[in-house]
């Protein structure tokens, strides 16, 4: 059969290694000259800079990315570090001790830095033990089947039964419940600026999912029961790109083609079938299945069109809620900036207000840097991505996608200046030093993601709302990445292309 692809980030890359590896006859459309999408990565003058992904969840041997790698044989092409993340709020900072604690020094250090929530802070790990039993159990039941699938669901209907009255709590409401100390409840929910999702918005139960204690320290062990395992977070040694190039080579060893520079611009629907994709440049791309990657709006009404989609379909796509875009400041620099920020991945919060930094963002107010950033230094971990004596860094904040005042092109250099100010407020000297400096903004993420709204997460994680589905209306055709239902994260695209390749095969009758 052949497949095409429309888009090369992570969701197609994957996509296409399951369909190359089953026989597939493969072509992958990518508009830009260079494979990858924002997992591409670029390089310049000695240094690589990954385009902003941090630590990253589960790529570890049996976890949610690695079991897939290791499925599609490429898990000895990657090699992976445990790797952790810093918070500097205005007047606390979460920081692994130096010497190594135990699996739970942040309850006890948030104890005694919040003593009054203390019976809070109880209430809200044995909340996390609870849910990382659960996570651990939904991922073995997806992978079960017959009886022991079935005990599986059993078991996860089990422990999902406590959490059952708090399903439709908010993340606000959650908070609220469990601390007294508005600055603790910001502690746990901050993360949610960066998604440009409110507390409010975003449900009370995932608060477990977006602080796993293995991201605050490498150290600590991943078994938290007999039955629950927190994820890991690590860095791909070589950058984002190692993977990418893993993916791409494995796609062409099958016989799969790769073209850049190729703008898919409609996709060829007959009788609600997918027959093809058509061409900026006048190619024409016959094809028995379809999966297109990139925006949900782009995709469906522009590529694919209203005539052949439910109106309700496209007016839900028209209503995705979307994340903001991303400025940020690639720097190459001569001095060891250690003495300021000893820790790769340092997020710095500068506001304890989560919900009013979301709202100003969702009116397309920005803060200019004001409420937060964060820097991160890969050449502590690997030094290879800069030449010898420098140090590749990168200085990004969530910025909205167009100004209230001019626009990005007319301010990119003043605003990358005023990022620039607050992190050095940090780490003296960044700009003095720098013999590198790459500003991208919105208006650059848009272009390179052939999207008009750039989303740097894909669709946020609002309650209530899913992203795209993987199946379609239309036969043949299917939709991956960021802006699908496999939410935002490397680790969900990578997973949702599982998921959709999962549903292909099934339909196809072809055993992944
Ligand atoms: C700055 C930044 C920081 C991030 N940090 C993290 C992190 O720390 N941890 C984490 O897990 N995730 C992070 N993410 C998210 C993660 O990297 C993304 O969600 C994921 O890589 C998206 O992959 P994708 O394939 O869906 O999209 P993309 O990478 O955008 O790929 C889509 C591709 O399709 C192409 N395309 C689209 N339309 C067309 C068309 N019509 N014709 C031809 N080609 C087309 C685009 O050019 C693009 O190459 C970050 C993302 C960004 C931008």
């Amino acid at each position: 059969m052949k497949a095409v692809i429309i888009g090369s980030g992570i969701a197609g890359l994957t996509a296409g290694a399951y369909l190359a590896k089953h026989g597939f006859e493969l072509t992958i459309l990518e508009q830009n000259p260079d494979i990858g999408g924002v997992t591409g990565g670029f390089r310049k003058d000695g240094f690589y800079w990954d385009m902003g992904q941090l630590v990253l969840e589960g790529f570890g041997p049996g976890e949610q990315v690695g079991t897939i790698l290791e499925e599609l044989g490429l898990m000895g092409a990657i090699r992976t570090v445990r790797a952790d993340r810093t918070y500097v709020f205005p007047d606390i900072t979460i920081r692994p001790p130096e010497v190594y604690a135990g699996p739970w020094w942040r309850k006890e250090f948030l104890k005694e830095r919040f003593p009054g929530d203390r019976k809070g802070l109880e209430r809200y790990y044995k909340m996390y033990m609870r849910f990382m039993n659960l996570v651990t159990i939904a991922r073995q039941a997806e992978r079960s089947s017959g009886v022991s699938g079935l005990l599986k669901k059993i078991k996860l209907y089990a422990t999902l039964l406590p959490f059952v009255t708090k399903i439709r709590w908010s993340a606000q409401r959650m908070a609220q419940s469990l601390f007294g100390d508005p600055k603790l409840r910001a502690i746990f929910i901050s993360i949610l600026a960066d998604f440009v999702v409110r507390p409010s918005q975003f449900p009370g139960l995932g608060i477990p999912a977006v602080n796993p204690e293995p991201a605050f320290d490498r150290r600590v062990p991943l078994e938290v029961s007999s039955t629950g395992k927190q994820p890991s977070y690590r860095f791909i040694e070589g950058g984002c790109r190692v993977l990418v190039d893993a993916l791409a080579s494995a796609i062409r060893r099958q016989g799969g083609s790769i073209l850049t520079g190729i703008e898919a611009s409609k996709i060829r629907i007959e009788n609600n079938r997918a027959r093809g994709v058509q061409c900026a440049d006048g190619g024409y791309y016959d094809a028995d299945l379809v999966l297109a990657s990139g925006g949900a709006r782009e995709v469906f009404a522009d590529l694919v069109g209203g005539d052949h989609l439910p109106e309700k379909f496209l007016s839900r796509m028209e209503r995705l809620p979307l994340m903001e875009s991303i400025l940020m400041v690639h720097l190459g620099i001569n001095f060891d900036p250690r003495p300021w920020q000893r820790d790769a991945v340092c997020y710095y919060y500068r506001t304890y207000d989560v919900e009013a930094a979301v709202d100003h963002l969702q009116k397309s107010l920005y803060h200019e840097g004001e409420d937060g950033f964060l820097i991160y230094i890969p050449t502590f971990f690997m030094p290879q991505c800069s030449p010898c004596g420098e140090y590749a860094v990168t200085v990004y904040t969530i910025a909205p996608n167009t100004l209230t005042h001019g626009t990005w092109r007319e301010r990119k250099v003043e605003l990358a200046n005023r990022l620039l100010d607050y992190a050095e407020g940090i780490i003296p000297g960044l700009r003095a030093g720098a013999t590198q400096k790459i500003i991208l903004t919105p208006e650059d993420f848009r272009k390179g993601t052939h999207l008009r709204h750039h989303a740097f997460g894909g669709c946020a994680p609002v309650m209530g709302t899913k992203g795209a589905p993987h199946r379609t209306p239309v036969k043949g055709l299917w939709f991956i990445g960021a802006q699908s239902e496999s939410g935002a994260g490397m680790n969900n695209v990578i997973e949702g292309s599982w998921r959709a390749m999962r549903m292909i095969f099934k339909e196809l009758g072809i055993n992944m």
